[in-house]
């Protein structure tokens, strides 16, 4: 049997018997990641064609069990909590710096927020977290789509910190890029809503499509949207600028090379805002 080594392309679910919790070490994260996975029918209201999910093989029932969820959740941190995880394969293989818990991310296999268990899931995380004394936060990774809605809104007082896609500047690059026919303005309505609220992170995945990278106008646009949410009263703690990190089932989708995506992230940093690269 070949050893594997976990590394930030591999994120192979481990746990497999779970239905709902995960661990991976992520790069975003700085750490060790334990996702929620709210979609275990492997739907999705996106279809982003650099999408990591397998999709390939069908998805269980949509129904979200909180209780197993919650279930899963404690066996999970007491194995961390133990050092088990770090003696299991291949979590013993992670670099001493990166083990550490670094959150409890609501991510997964589509968008955590359309299910309608998603409020009692955030606040049974959220007890989980502070029953186990755990110090760190529970953080949501979303494509905003439903930020208006108001049984989300009010499930966002579970969740310590808003991680939103923005893909794109324009409505056709939008279109293109997160495989949907969503309205833009919608989403781009619901940042503000949201980061008028409070502080969100900004998570922006740019890529090659049969070999092109978005052009010029494109990221110039992008920049005119972050321009546009500070400019409503939105604040924007982070944007993360990254690109794909491993093989997305589209094979025309391709990484975007470091130098662009710290050229990207500059037109963030000249609105003021803090921006990260997390290359290929
Ligand atoms: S929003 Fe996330 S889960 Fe949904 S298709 Fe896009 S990358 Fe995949």
């Amino acid at each position: 049997m070949t050893a594997r080594t976990l590394d930030f392309k591999d994120h192979r679910r481990e746990l497999e018997a779970n239905r709902y919790v995960y661990a991976v070490v992520s790069r975003r994260a700085r750490g060790l990641s334990i996702g929620l996975n709210l979609n275990p029918d492997k739907v999705c209201n996106f279809d982003c064609p650099y999408c990591q999910v397998d999709r390939t093989t069908p998805g269980g029932p949509p129904e979200v069990e909180v209780t197993a969820l919650v279930g899963e959740l404690d066996r999970l941190i007491e194995l961390v909590r133990g050092g088990g995880l770090w003696r299991t394969p291949p979590f013993d293989t992670v670099a001493p710096g990166l083990r550490r818990v670094a959150d409890l991310a609501f991510a997964g296999d589509g968008e955590p927020t359309t299910p309608r268990e998603f409020p009692a899931a955030a606040r049974a995380v959220r007890e989980a977290r502070d029953r186990h004394g755990l110090g760190v936060p529970v953080r949501l990774l979303t494509n905003a789509t439903m930020l208006h809605r108001e049984r989300v809104r009010a499930a966002l007082a579970d969740v310590d910190e808003l991680w939103c896609k923005l893909d794109a500047g324009t409505e056709a690059y939008f279109r293109m890029v997160d495989g949907t026919r969503f309205p833009f303005a919608r989403i781009l309505a619901n940042l503000l809503l949201v980061a008028r609220e409070r502080p969100i992170v900004v998570q922006s995945l740019f890529l090659t499509f049969e070999g092109r990278g978005p052009d010029d106008a494109e990221i110039e646009a992008w920049g005119g949207r972050l321009r546009d949410l500070v400019a409503g009263g939105g604040r924007i703690d982070l944007v993360q600028v990254y690109t794909v990190s491993r093989p997305p089932a589209d094979k025309a989708v391709g990484a975007l090379d470091p130098a662009r995506l710290e050229a990207i992230a500059e037109r963030a940093r000249a609105l003021g805002l803090r921006a990260e690269v997390f290359g290929p």
